[in-house]
């Protein structure tokens, strides 16, 4: 028997898709249910959604969403610079860090926002509670797309020095040059992590597979006390970083604080008001398998 309307349980496939997360691959993205959580608890009549856009498809994707009522969407791997030029406008940060994450659809209009930036230093800002000009700062991974923009990003807020390293150091040769008119800038080699660690008090990992071992087995006195240490990447578990970083006495986080920030502030761009960042908190968590570790 049909149950009537107003007594039926709100499912998303009954409200029409007018966001989502285009990527290549995207169905690990968890920023469906955490944006679907803040639409239903604002009882926006909307749901997002998750889109397979292979690279050579995207400027496909964008001409069919902007004329198809879709307010904006979020662009993953390996979209975030592509994305630039399917524009017709970047806020500040976008064209600084040389890549968009979210876009704000206006009546056909497209404007390109990056919200990874300040949603990294919003999750190390909640996580640490710290001043960054006062910190040395090294980010790990600093040649691909995530580390590069989190180097820009850092290096305009007048950290007190900034350390960039990647496994193939020639990745970091020309962000270190473009950095140095900003920030006291060096090069750091991937070889010579206990030092890097040594001469920094903020790590930043945006290495994808260069710290994902089991169990690290760098020595532990690479780590102090003082050390704050943030992984870019997340998962169900401790990253292999977080745990040896703890273990060892530091303090760390993985990034899924930061993946909130950057959802919360993308929410915020579409619709113009405060997100309900609990809601989604808890929803992303929940998600990613996290909820019930005191983590909220
Ligand atoms: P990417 O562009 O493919 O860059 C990958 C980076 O990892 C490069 O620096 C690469 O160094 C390094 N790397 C890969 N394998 C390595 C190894 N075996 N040893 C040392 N370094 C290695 O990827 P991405 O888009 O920047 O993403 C990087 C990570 O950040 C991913 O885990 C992603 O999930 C995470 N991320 C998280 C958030 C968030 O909201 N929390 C947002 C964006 C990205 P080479 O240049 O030498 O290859």
């Amino acid at each position: 028997m049909n149950e009537p309307p107003s007594s039926r349980p709100e499912r998303e496939q009954d409200r029409p898709e007018r966001l989502a997360v285009l990527g290549d691959p995207v169905l690990h993205s968890l920023s469906p249910p955490m944006q679907n959580a803040a639409l239903r608890h604002l009882h926006l009549p909307y749901c997002y959604g998750r889109r397979h856009v292979p690279a050579e498809e995207l400027a496909d994707a964008f001409r069919r969403l902007r004329g198809a009522d879709y307010l904006g969407w979020n662009l993953t791997l390996p979209h975030k610079i592509a994305a630039l030029e399917l524009v017709d406008a970047t806020d500040q940060v976008a064209q600084r860090l040389g890549a968009t994450n979210t876009i704000v659809n206006r009546a056909g209009r497209l404007f390109g926002f990056n919200t990874d930036g300040p949603g990294l230093v919003a999750a190390i800002s909640e996580a640490f509670a710290c001043d960054l000009k006062t910190l040395r700062v090294a980010v790990l991974g600093a040649g691909g797309g995530a580390g590069q923009a989190a180097a820009r990003y850092l290096g305009s807020l007048n950290v007190r020095e900034l350390c960039v390293v990647n496994r193939t150091i020639q990745k970091t040769e020309a962000l270190a040059e473009e950095l140095s008119s900003s920030v006291p800038v060096r090069v750091g080699r991937w070889e010579d992590m206990g030092q890097i660690f040594g001469q920094a008090d903020l790590i930043v990992n945006a290495s994808s597979a260069g710290l994902d071992d089991t169990d690290l087995n760098w020595p532990a006195d690479w780590a102090r006390p003082d050390h704050l240490v943030f992984d870019m990447v997340y998962g169900a578990n401790e990253t292999p970083l977080v745990r040896w970083a703890r273990a060892n006495g530091a303090r760390a986080v993985d990034g899924l604080l930061m993946l909130l920030h950057q959802g919360v502030l993308a929410f915020e761009l579409w619709f113009g008001k405060p997100a309900p960042a609990l809601i989604m908190r808890k929803a992303l968590f929940q998600a990613a398998g996290r909820e019930g570790r005191g983590e909220l």
